[in-house]
């Protein structure tokens, strides 16, 4: 368990490196990290995660300015959802890690940072849905609850879906509604999950993204129906719910209907 949480933490300072790198499009992996403010090249003791910032209190060991709270709060969401993904399954808090529950933690990350960058910078990577897509492959392989072609279905949902809605909100609106970012990530998502799922998260997202608007006008900010919304959180929250409890969500879907 303990061994889960700091994989977790560790995984979640990588998503702070993609998340400030990737909208500024430079390398994820070349330069080794530095501080965006003084620039000087930070060392392996300034780097673990958690820790390093809590012994800094919070600044710079160089230029003393303070390190932006995000940082911490990207690490410690990321080993949490990793707990709460393991605690879900049957064996997932006792070391070693099955391929299922690694790929299941490597895709909630993954969701996490789409939803963190797409909520930043109305850009969903495609670097990320392709990672997702590759999760997809050796699953197919190697997880024999979930045929290819089951799988197939479940992209061909999840993409085809949203761009119909993007299709017709362009032709009625003439203005993007639904960017290809998100597309392309419901595809992949759906090649991951199948077709259940895939439905059962498309279902939950809009009633998702009425909550965060609803959440951000309580907050106080004015509501501007001519302001851009990004999908991207609403659709990465209800993917990973369908994804953990789609038969649960499915049982209550139907129990609404009947
Ligand atoms: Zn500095």
């Amino acid at each position: 368990m303990y061994m889960l949480l700091a994989m977790g933490l560790i995984v979640g300072s990588f998503l702070n490196v993609a998340l400030y790198r990737w909208p500024r499009e430079l390398s994820v992996v070349a330069p080794r990290s530095h501080c965006p403010h003084c620039g000087t090249t930070l060392a392996w003791y300034d780097l673990i995660p958690v820790l390093s910032y809590l012994l800094l209190r919070g600044h710079c060991r160089y230029c003393q300015v303070p390190i932006a709270r995000h940082y911490l709060w990207l690490e410690l969401s990321n080993a949490a959802l990793w707990y709460w993904v393991a605690a879900l399954e049957p064996l997932g808090l006792s070391y070693p890690f099955s391929w299922q529950l690694c790929s299941k933690l490597l895709f909630t990350s993954a969701l996490l940072l789409i939803a963190v960058i797409d909520w930043e910078t109305f850009i969903i990577p495609d670097p990320l849905n392709l990672f997702i897509a590759g999760l997809a492959l050796p699953g197919a392989f190697l997880e024999h609850t979930l045929l290819w072609h089951e799988r197939l279905r479940g992209a061909a949902w999840g993409g085809g879906i949203l761009w119909g809605i993007a299709y017709i909100f362009r032709r009625l609106r003439h203005r993007e509604g639904i960017g290809g970012g998100d597309i392309k990530m419901m595809f992949a998502c759906g090649l991951l999950l199948g077709s259940k799922k895939i439905l059962t998260a498309l279902t939950l997202a809009p009633y998702i993204a009425l909550a965060m608007v609803g959440l951000w006008w309580l907050r106080g900010s004015k509501p501007n129906l001519k302001q851009p919304i990004p999908f991207g959180p609403a659709l990465a929250l209800s993917t990973f719910l369908a994804a953990s409890y789609s038969e649960e969500l499915g049982q209550w879907f139907w129990a609404l209907l009947l």
